[in-house]
């Protein structure tokens, strides 16, 4: 990987939106590394989570914004309970990720339509519809035959079912996620 220049691109006012947005304070980062060493996804990484705090500090939002990390980051919070300075650091992935499909800066297409097919899904059917969702991301992302050997094997268990089970107050669950949408517009 090359060598990043932190002095040029330097974004301020990055820092400050991220700070403001997920409640951190990413100046407390001292790179101790403990987050990255407990990360079960780093080897997949393009930037360890580490050096995304270090990037963040030093304003580099197009590194971060561009990177595939963010997206690969599964949100396990291992780097948020590891950490010395009690930095949510779990939340400032999820932050970037937000900051980057609000600029329409994805780097991982994919993960962005999975999580998109999930939460249509959540608000259709009031809880996760499994042979929906995977119907779905493979027609939109065109993986048609992702994981379908997996299909007649989870289903001979009874792990998941051909349709979808009707719960009570699927229109709470809808109204929840449309009092979202008002709000993510407002902020546009
Ligand atoms: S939340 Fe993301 S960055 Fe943190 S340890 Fe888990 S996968 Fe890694
Ligand atoms: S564990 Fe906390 S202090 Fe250590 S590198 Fe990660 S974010 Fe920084």
């Amino acid at each position: 990987m090359d060598a990043i220049n932190l002095s040029s691109n330097v974004d301020w006012n990055f820092i400050e939106e991220v700070a403001k947005e997920s409640g951190q304070n990413p100046s407390l980062c001292y790179q101790c590394g403990n987050c990255t060493a407990g990360c079960p996804y780093t080897q997949y990484f393009d930037y360890p989570v580490s050096q995304v705090m270090r990037l963040l500090q030093a304003g580099q939002k197009d590194t971060i914004l561009n990177s595939k990390s963010i997206w690969l980051c599964a949100t396990c919070e291992t780097c948020t309970t590891r950490c010395p300075c009690e930095i949510d650091v779990a939340h400032i992935m999820d932050t970037l990720r937000i900051i980057a499909r609000r600029e329409n800066r994805v780097s991982e297409k994919d993960i962005k339509l999975f999580y998109d097919t999930f939460l249509d899904s959540m608000k259709q059917f009031g809880r996760i519809y499994e042979v929906g969702i995977l119907l779905a991301y493979n027609l939109k992302s065109g993986h048609f035959l992702a994981d379908s050997d997996l299909g007649p094997k989870v289903m001979s268990h009874g792990k998941i079912h051909f349709f979808p089970k009707k719960i009570k107050g699927r229109d709470k669950v809808a109204k929840i996620f449309e009092r979202f949408q008002d709000k993510a517009k407002k902020h546009d």
